[in-house]
């Protein structure tokens, strides 16, 4: 697939063609485990990773590979890994980066779970950490040591919605010879491209936008093809000869592609965090009308907080499309086709009106998601943000008197009636 071809036609395309053996126009589930080998050389030419192929659908799947390439095609990457969630796709990346000591630098203004699998749990694997505020190069550049192996954020970032000024942060991974990895699932690459701004890996929650509809767990891994691994021995993994395939160097073998033959052939062999031909399909039915829904999302959003920031019970709205937002200049630099649809709000009435707003609302959704058709509300303080410090949860955004909502497709009208109904409840009994 050609990619000249614009947005909305590889959002349908790139990836797909007719089934070879039925003709089949949509992308079929291949639901099965196991491929049969041409004979035994084909076999061994497969497994020695000297012919592309499918062996087994822990590594490969023909669904999974359409999705796998439509979404490299959307990023503008040279290959992508699909993945069981979002968070796999976290680990997935940092894997052959990674090694007992070593550490990233990562955002504090980040998704709440990413939070925790970042400063709790990769400490299992003698992994850790160094949280920075990404508007601050000089902080990032502070924080890096002979043991940094990446630097973490994400474009628009979740709760606030705030944007990161990628080309900046790339510059300054750039001198440091690191990968910049950037988390785009809440701007998708409809808004936002951040390989485009210099980042080198792009991890997604497919859960999210791109699916679109709340229905499947999933996760990418897009690699730009642009880093080069071997330049300072700190990558050994994509350049080192490794054990397990006769000594073979991915970095040398696959050149641009290493880092994705790598992620397959080591990182879900050895894993296992595989995506399933099922989840992979409704992820494709999403991203066919992705353009069409994120250009809704942001005209909603706007519509939205443009309102909630003229009502008196508001203390004040994060969104990065209303022109009061320290984040707004970026907008046309980052994100150019809009600011996403995910912010967040604080309510004079503080915490305890904040409980009240998710109890009062009738056509938001209470729940832990966002990207959905469905508008999404929850008081991150109490939920998604609830196992960070008061100051990590003020930090990342998500302070006790702010909800966060993820704005859907509905009518942008009932969506704010609505908030002023449940607005009128969480007020009056705090009055
Ligand atoms: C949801 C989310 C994740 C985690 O993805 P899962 O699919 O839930 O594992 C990571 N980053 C961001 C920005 C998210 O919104």
């Amino acid at each position: 697939m050609t990619a000249s071809y614009g947005f909305d036609t590889l959002q349908i395309h790139a990836g797909a063609r007719p089934d070879p053996a039925t003709g089949a126009r949509q992308t079929p589930i291949y639901q099965t485990t196991a491929y049969v080998f041409r004979d035994a050389d084909h076999a061994a030419a497969l497994f020695n990773l000297q012919e592309v192929g499918f062996i087994y659908s822990r590594l490969t799947n023909p669904t999974v590979a359409v999705l796998q390439e439509r979404i490299a095609t959307l990023e503008g990457g040279v290959g992508a890994v699909c993945c069981a969630s979002g968070h796999a796709a976290q680990i997935m990346a940092l894997f052959p980066l990674m090694a007992p000591g070593r550490n990233i630098v990562a955002s504090t203004r980040l998704y709440g779970g990413t939070v925790t699998q970042f400063s709790q749990t990769i400490k299992r694997f003698g992994w850790s950490a160094r949280f920075v505020d990404v508007d601050d190069p000089a902080a990032i550049a502070a924080a890096i040591d002979d043991d940094t192996r990446a630097i973490f954020c994400e474009a628009i970032a979740n709760p606030g919605g705030h944007i990161a000024d990628l080309a900046e942060i790339a510059r300054v991974a750039d001198r440091a010879g690191l990968p910049l990895i950037v988390d785009n699932t809440s701007a998708t690459p409809y808004l936002c491209r951040p390989i485009e701004h210099g980042a080198t890996l792009v991890v997604h929650s497919t859960t999210k936008y791109l699916t679109g509809n709340g229905t499947v767990t999933g996760g990418a891994v897009v690699d730009s093809g642009r880093f080069d691994w071997s330049a300072s021995g700190k990558f050994a993994s994509l350049s080192a000869p490794e054990p397990a395939y006769h000594g073979l160097k991915f970095h040398e073998t696959f050149g641009p592609l290493a880092f994705t033959f790598h992620g397959i052939a080591v990182g879900l062999r050895d894993l296992g965090m595989t995506m399933n031909p099922q989840g992979a399909h409704y992820t494709l039915m999403g991203i066919e009308t992705l353009s069409l829904r994120m250009e809704r999302h942001v005209a909603n959003a706007v519509r939205v907080a443009t309102w909630l920031e003229n009502d008196p019970r508001i203390a004040h709205v994060t969104y990065a499309g209303l022109p009061s937002s320290p984040y707004h200049g970026l907008v046309p630099k980052v994100c150019p086709k809009g600011a996403g649809a995910l912010f967040t709000f604080a309510l004079k009435g503080g915490y305890a009106a904040c409980v009240r707003l998710v109890d009062a609302v009738e056509l938001f959704s209470h729940v832990a998601n966002l990207g959905d058709t469905r508008s999404l509300i929850i008081h991150s303080a109490s939920t998604t943000h609830r196992q960070l410090t008061p100051e990590q949860q003020v930090a990342a955004g998500a302070g006790p008197d702010v909800v966060r909502v993820s704005i859907g497709l509905e009518d942008a009208d009932d969506l704010i009636a609505d908030l002023d109904q449940a607005l009128d409840k969480a007020m009056a009994a705090a009055a």
